[in-house]
């Protein structure tokens, strides 16, 4: 490609912040994405770049320079949260309830200002470029996007030979502007279990005529924690946590008919996951029939461990190292437990995933993703135009044996989902 990647981002740096603020006053969820997409197309119709639609219409594939041998995918989610926004902008959502906290405005916005650039040279182009709009990847409802679209056909008609993805972060403790990567594991696959523990109810002067749900879910929380430290090898890092755990009604003197458990289980060893779904139906069943009770259970394989391949994540590292400058460009020092459903296209296909740090401040606060009060930096969207020179990233461990990278070691940076 013969033109200038900088003064191109000049020319579409305002309409991308334009287009990032519409999108946050119109957050959506799962494959609810009605406005979204329509917002999308419109865009995409207006640069005049084919499309279709897929997932009932909530989300979208377009082609760039189509016919040619060999196909790239760039991906960007485009669904929000059910979080009620707290950060005061006067873009901020007009949806009760709804919040664009995790940045997939972000992510959208910059995938049409990398469209719009495509377009434009798309006769200089050496390959197809298929860009990919995809709904519901927080996981709303059980199936995440990135699943759906692959049962849907995304990387197929053309067959796509790789395939890149992007996540905006906001720490304020690493420079603006900077690039994080990791080859694979770097973040955790992510299931989610549901336990209904059923007993019989009773005056709570009367347990002898009961049968306790509560007792029955203390023990599942307890062997669940077992599990988690006896069970699995403590090289191979696991997170069993229950983060919901319900029974009654506020009464003192009542014993329930039921009580609930929900949890997620994250790790980087894809194998496990059926092993510990397993194990875990094996724990309720015994408490349960411990207890005289029965019990119901549902188990969601979510989305795998994300594990960047190593030949696209080092053209990755060589294109930003050349427009960022090296000290922008960062290895993750360790995986994170945080998970992300692009990890299912890096199960088809080859690929990678990088993390653009956007901080931005509320209150003198960089929030995290999925806070009511997240922020990011728009004048991060087009870090290229960042002074690099002004970056100041000192390493403490020179020429560091675990990885290289040339900035401190330390807790990874927070990203969740
Ligand atoms: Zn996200
Ligand atoms: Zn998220």
């Amino acid at each position: 490609m013969n033109f200038d990647i900088h003064e191109e981002i000049k020319l579409v740096e305002k309409e991308i912040v334009n287009w990032r603020h519409e999108l946050h006053k119109i957050p959506e969820i799962g494959y609810e994405l009605q406005k979204t997409v329509s917002y999308i197309t419109k865009q995409l119709d207006e640069m005049v770049i084919p499309y279709t639609t897929m997932c009932d219409g909530s989300g979208i594939v377009a082609l760039i320079n189509p016919g040619c041998e060999k196909v790239l995918a760039l991906r960007a989610d485009i669904d929000a949260l059910p979080i009620t926004e707290k950060t005061g902008f006067e873009y901020a959502s007009t949806h009760p309830g709804k919040m664009h906290a995790c940045g997939h405005d972000f992510h959208t916005a910059s995938l049409l200002g990398t469209a719009k650039i495509l377009k434009k040279h798309e006769s200089e182009l050496k390959g197809t470029v298929k860009l990919i709009f995809q709904c519901n990847e927080e996981g709303a409802g059980g199936t995440c996007g990135a699943k759906r679209m692959i049962e849907e056909g995304v990387l197929e008609n053309p067959k796509v030979d790789s395939i890149l993805g992007m996540h905006v972060a906001s720490i304020d403790k690493l420079p603006g502007g900077s690039v994080f990567y990791k080859v694979g594991p770097a973040m955790a696959s992510n299931d989610k279990f549901y336990i209904k523990l059923i007993g019989q109810g009773a005056h709570g002067s009367t347990p002898h005529e009961a049968i306790d749900p509560i007792s029955m879910a203390c023990h599942v929380v307890q062997d669940l924690h077992t599990l988690r430290a006896m069970e699995i090898d403590t090289l191979s890092p696991a997170v069993i946590t229950v983060g919901t755990l319900r029974a009654g009604d506020g009464a003192f003197n009542v014993i329930p008919g039921y009580a609930e458990i929900i949890g997620t289980v994250r790790t980087f060893d894809n194998t496990l996951r059926p092993y510990i779904k397993e194990r875990i139906e094996n724990i309720v069943k015994a408490a349960a029939a411990a207890h005289n009770g029965h019990y119901e259970f549902q188990y969601d394989f979510v989305c795998s461990a994300l594990c960047p391949t190593n030949t696209e994540t080092q053209n990755l590292v060589a294109a930003a190292q050349k427009c960022l400058g090296p000290q922008s460009v960062i290895c993750f020092p360790a995986p994170i437990m945080g998970s992300e459903d692009f990890a299912e296209y890096l199960q088809e296909i080859p690929g990678t995933f990088f993390y653009l740090n956007a901080p931005a401040k509320i209150d003198g606060i960089c929030y995290p993703a999925h806070s009511s009060k997240f922020a990011l930096g728009e004048e991060f969207f087009s870090s290229l135009r960042i002074k690099h020179d002004k970056l100041k990233l000192r390493c403490n461990r020179r020429n560091c044996s675990r990885c290289g990278c040339p900035v401190p070691h330390g807790r990874p940076p927070y990203i969740s989902r």
